[in-house]
């Protein structure tokens, strides 16, 4: 069967900033990655000053799509905008713009992901943890109207106007940077002599983890090169010459190989941790029965299969 992949942000560039590793992998190993990206990144900031330059802000719009268009072509997924309008990152006691993502309704906002899921039919789904990884508003209510999203495709009530049901079986919330990521890579470049820039990143972050457990590690050292072509696409957001970019890369493979997830729902029986978004819907030797349009029949069916395409051997094959 032909497994599917959906990863859900908020901002084009959040994709090759989140997990874009792990994306580049899966569709180089014959994955239909499905990118979702939320809104346009209308207000965002020029935050490469070799970009901020005339005519850049007043297109952003523009100019984000088509750095978009070329990050998707870098990670080799497929990549659909939601429609939805930016909320920029507001200042303390600011309201959010008319008509803007954060201030949609949830369940109006999550009815068009429900009919994209029903379209794309994912096995998995991807996005952010409740905090956003981000105070953002859109990384937020990305979060919110995944979720809601994620329980709401399987069932044929819920949003009947968006096609015939489709329940994917896990949900996944990104791990992104932990402190023990920034430290061990510090440790391992003061180490070797070389400068590291994340002393003063380490002095910011707080000194407990954040409480997000971390159940699957998926290797992916190998696309790293990939991850960082796609972010530098995004030229307008991405300074090479500061921030994420600064870090010595055969270190990084060396120290910390892996992008790191959360499995917050599952519809399978799984064993933790695991080193694999999909592990639990691999089967053994395919059969040609088994592929195509039967595939994903286990997990159309709705809510009444619910705990029974266990055996991934047999539904979800
Ligand atoms: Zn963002």
């Amino acid at each position: 069967m032909t497994l599917r992949l959906m990863s859900v942000h908020a901002h084009p560039d959040d994709e090759s900033s989140k997990g874009a590793a792990t994306l580049a992998k899966y569709a180089a190993e014959g994955v239909e990655v499905l990118v979702v990206t939320c809104t346009g990144g209308e207000r965002g900031d020029v935050l490469n000053p070799a970009m901020d330059r005339p005519g850049v802000r007043e297109n952003l719009a523009e100019i984000r799509r088509a750095e978009m268009a070329e990050a998707r072509r870098i990670l080799g997924v497929q990549q659909r905008f939601l429609g939805f309008v930016d909320s920029g990152l507001l200042a303390p006691g600011e309201p959010p713009p008319d008509g803007c993502f954060a201030l949609w309704p949830l369940e109006e906002a999550a009815g068009r992901l429900v009919a994209l899921i029903r379209e794309f039919r994912p096995h998995v789904v991807v996005t952010y943890d409740e905090t956003g990884g981000y105070p953002h508003p859109d990384h937020i209510r990305t979060h919110e109207v995944t979720v809601a999203a994620f329980d709401a495709a399987g069932q044929a009530d819920r949003h009947p106007e968006a096609g015939p049901p489709w329940r994917p079986l896990k949900l996944y919330y990104q791990g992104g940077l932990s402190r023990a990521w920034f430290q061990t890579l510090h440790d391992a470049m003061t180490a070797r002599g070389l400068d590291s820039a994340m002393g003063a990143v380490l002095d910011e972050l707080p000194a407990e983890p954040a409480g997000l457990e971390i159940t699957t590690r998926v290797p992916c050292a190998e696309y790293f090169a990939t991850r960082d072509r796609a972010l530098l696409a995004h030229a307008t957001q991405i300074d090479p010459h500061a921030g994420f970019m600064l870090h010595d890369r055969d270190i990084e493979r060396q120290v910390w190989s892996t992008e790191d997830y959360h499995l917050a729902r599952s519809h399978l029986p799984v064993t933790l941790p695991e080193d694999d978004l999909f592990a639990g819907l691999r089967t053994g030797p395919q059969t040609p029965q088994a592929s195509g349009a039967g595939a994903g029949a286990g997990a159309e069916s709705g809510s009444g299969m619910a705990g029974s395409t266990g055996a991934g051997s047999t539904g979800a094959s």
